[in-house]
């Protein structure tokens, strides 16, 4: 049996807050692989307009290159429709029924799990693994029949919203990304035409 992390995310772009998240939860629950699951179409950010999904991958693979135990992962790539974390979490499942399966989120992204499609499939397949975000007071479990475990890490004021920003705007991304990722985006040319 194995433990395995899922940390889903539109990482647009992967900053340092995800790479904290990522290898504290994997740590504190004593995860065997935590899986890094970008998602291509967002069901909660369909009003937005996102940097491209292989574009996002390779930032994603820059950043979490050499990282023991963590692997940057395809599967919410090729299925078409709104990507839902429900889906994911079943497909997994089905594959691997004896691993128990940790579905990671920071303290935002928790405070609403029982606003996404289907709560029901992650309350009953996966322990829920929340991670402390700054300046986010953190919620409790969604309900009494779900498993909750919180891991603290130092608190990251980082978001991919203000990296965009800074990005359009030619400021400095040092200290805030892995600088592999960094210089994935500058490659890329991304979020240049953002204001
Ligand atoms: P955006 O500003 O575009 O929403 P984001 O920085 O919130 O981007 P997401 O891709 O939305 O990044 O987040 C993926 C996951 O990582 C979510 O569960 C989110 O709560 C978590 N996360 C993001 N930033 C941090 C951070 N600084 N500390 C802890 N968790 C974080
Ligand atoms: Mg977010």
């Amino acid at each position: 049996m194995h433990r395995l992390g899922v940390f889903g995310g539109t990482f647009d772009p992967v900053h340092n807050g995800h790479l904290a998240a990522a290898v504290n939860a994997r740590r504190a629950l004593a995860l065997d692989r935590v899986l890094v699951v970008p998602a291509r179409d967002p069901w909660q950010k369909q009003d937005r307009r996102l940097a491209p999904v292989e574009d996002r991958l390779a930032m994603l693979e820059a950043a979490f290159d050499g990282v023991d135990g963590v692997e940057v992962s395809r599967l919410e790539l090729d299925r078409p429709g709104p990507t839902y974390t429900a889906d994911s979490v079943e497909e997994l499942h089905a594959a691997r029924p004896e691993d128990e399966i940790f579905l990671i989120v920071g303290a935002d992204a928790a405070s609403d799990l029982e606003t996404w499609d289907r709560p029901e499939v992650m309350r009953d397949f996966t322990t829920i693994v929340i991670v402390s975000r700054a300046d986010i007071a953190e919620p409790g479990a969604p309900g009494p029949r779900w498993r909750v475990e919180h891991v603290r890490i130092p608190p990251l004021a980082i978001s991919s919203t203000d990296l965009r920003r800074r990005a359009a705007a030619g400021d400095p991304l040092e200290g805030l990304m892995p600088p592999a990722a960094i210089r994935c985006l500058r490659e890329r040319g991304l979020y240049a035409d953002r204001g």
